[in-house]
């Protein structure tokens, strides 16, 4: 059966800079799902399954966002998908793993860890309840300068080539999958692939698996990072395996403004240095996915890395929870507006999951 991508927004607090140098707070929640942006050429209410507003904690986001029921049917062998979009600076990363740069120093303290810390701890418990065979593995990537990075591999990056089977559809030939049992085990994976990441240079992904391929990234400002985890299942159906994938997109904005290429820009940016060529595709595949399946043309999920990784997510038997985040301040209107667009967009995409 069809199934809608979910789709929550989380606006998160203004910064002490952007409070310091007087930006007004544009974007207000509603409650019931619905944020309001006011500005003085712009008044529009948006939608969405959930609205985490500034005041939300982790634990909350993490509880409203359907995020417990994807881990579970991550167990039960579909295919899972959680991506954090929004432009540089919004809060993808914390959303999905805490606030990283104080991880180097000390451990983030428990309540302020991402959905990713938690889907882990909740993915052993569940599984352990289960009390079967189930063994979880994890492989994390990075996708960067349409190169595709093992952020497990040992020494200096190579990029792995990228194929497509009948079985499986696209997967990254040779990448690393490595078990764990326990959460510190996936915690110290997360970090020695976040490592890149966290000293500012790029793009990258996160997924947990079950079978079959398996993509992770986490994201530098702008990278795009997929870290994911598989559960395998019990030994009765060795075929059908689950995995859950977290993937930090790189910041959306425009060209003009950052000197970056949008991971979601709808048009293809004109940007001759495209940190992330990656990415615009991904934005044009959910604007063609969002037209209802009689009207759909072909879906170009060949013309990026990042988006034939990310093909089952989007239209294919995957299920997908999309996490839009937004900055309220002023100064980011635009911004703001795009991805509330697009996140609106993309509650109309459907899978067969
Ligand atoms: P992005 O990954 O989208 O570029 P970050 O996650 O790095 O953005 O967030 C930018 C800054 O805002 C960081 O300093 C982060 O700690 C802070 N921040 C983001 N979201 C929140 C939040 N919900 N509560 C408190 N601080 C936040
Ligand atoms: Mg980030």
């Amino acid at each position: 059966r069809d199934t809608r991508l979910r789709v929550v927004l989380r606006v998160r607090p203004l910064t002490c800079t952007e409070t310091r140098r007087g930006d007004r707070r544009v974007v207000h929640s509603l409650g019931d799902g619905t944020v309001h942006v006011s500005a003085a050429r712009h008044d529009a209410t948006f939608g969405f399954s959930a609205v985490f507003d500034a005041g939300a904690s982790q634990e909350a986001v993490f509880e409203g966002s359907g995020m417990r029921q994807l881990v579970e049917l991550a167990i039960d062998g579909f295919s899972c998908t959680v991506f954090a979009f929004g432009q540089t600076g919004s809060g993808k990363t914390y959303t999905l793993m805490g606030p990283l740069a104080q991880r180097e120093t000390r451990p983030a303290a428990p309540g302020l860890l991402g959905l990713m810390q938690r889907s882990f701890a909740c993915l052993l418990e569940q599984s352990q309840s289960r009390g079967s065979d189930l063994a979880l593995s994890a492989s994390y990537l990075e996708i960067y300068n349409e190169q595709v990075r093992d952020l497990l591999s040992p020494g200096p990056p190579c990029a792995l080539p990228l194929r497509w089977s009948k079985t499986c559809g696209f997967y990254v030939e040779n990448q690393l999958s490595v078990d764990f049992e326990s959460l510190e085990a996936i915690a110290d994976l997360l970090l020695q692939g976040a490592e890149p990441w966290a000293q500012g240079c790029g793009h990258a992904g996160t997924c947990l698996e079950g079978a079959g391929p398996g993509v992770g990234t986490l994201s530098p400002p702008q990278s795009s990072s997929l870290p994911a985890m598989r559960v395998p299942q019990p030994s009765a159906c060795p075929s059908k395996q689950g995995t859950l994938c977290f993937v930090d997109l790189a910041g959306s904005e425009r060209v003009k403004e950052t000197g970056s290429s949008g991971e979601l820009s709808a048009r293809p940016s004109q940007s001759p240095v495209a940190p992330s060529a990656a990415c615009p595709p991904a934005g044009h595949c959910i604007s063609l996915l969002a037209k209802p399946r009689g009207k759909r043309m072909h879906i170009p999920y060949r013309d990026s890395k990042l988006t034939r990784l990310l093909a089952r997510s989007l239209g294919g038997s995957g299920i997908t929870l999309m996490v839009a985040c937004i900055s309220p301040s002023s100064r980011c209107l635009s911004e703001t507006l795009s991805t509330l667009h697009y996140a609106s967009r993309a509650r109309r995409v459907t899978t067969r999951p």
